[in-house]
């Protein structure tokens, strides 16, 4: 099945919800580049759409995106300012209203989830590098600092280590 709206970068949020379609995909980290300069390096973010409309009784449907993507970031460990692995993960809907900025604002302000206007053409890549932004630990570091280890330690690598390790081989 081919969708017009398979551009995610020109994504129609609305032809997708419509026909309950989604989309997947990776793009590089320095492809996000405002989450690129946030962390020393990470792996390709692995992202999901999905378009959904939900009816309710005695309105019209409403337009809702779904949003996932996941990446591997290194980042500076605030305790010893070595990097450490951090997992990203983000898994949310997104609702988008006709009306404009002002209609979309009115809505979010009085709803939990968060509502955005709906535009011909959106980019999602923007959409999903927000939420990996918002994702980003305040004060990212260690469960335990690798100096902090007592000497000899190194035969056996801690646990902690090992998501850099796991970041590393993923890099080859
Ligand atoms: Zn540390």
């Amino acid at each position: 099945m081919k969708f017009p709206s398979s551009d995610p970068l020109k994504l129609d949020v609305q032809a997708l919800a419509e026909q309950g379609g989604s989309l997947a995909g990776a793009w590089p980290l320095a492809e996000l580049p405002r989450l690129a300069d946030s962390v020393l390096q990470g792996t390709p973010v692995n992202w999901r759409l999905q378009g959904e409309l939900r009816q309710l009784p005695g309105g019209a449907p409403e337009i809702w995106l779904g949003l996932a993507a996941e990446t591997e970031v290194a980042l500076t460990c605030q305790r010893c300012l070595e990097p450490v692995s951090e997992h990203l993960a983000v898994d949310r809907w997104l609702r988008f209203v006709a009306g404009g900025e002002e209609a979309a604002a009115a809505l979010d302000a009085e709803m939990e989830d968060d509502v955005l206007a709906l535009r011909p053409r959106m980019n999602a890549r923007e959409l999903v590098e927000d939420e990996l932004l918002l994702a980003l630990p305040l004060v990212p570091r260690h469960a335990v600092c690798p100096q902090s280890l007592p000497a000899g330690a190194d035969t056996a690598a801690p646990a902690t280590q090992r998501p850099f390790e796991a970041l590393a081989s993923l890099k080859r």
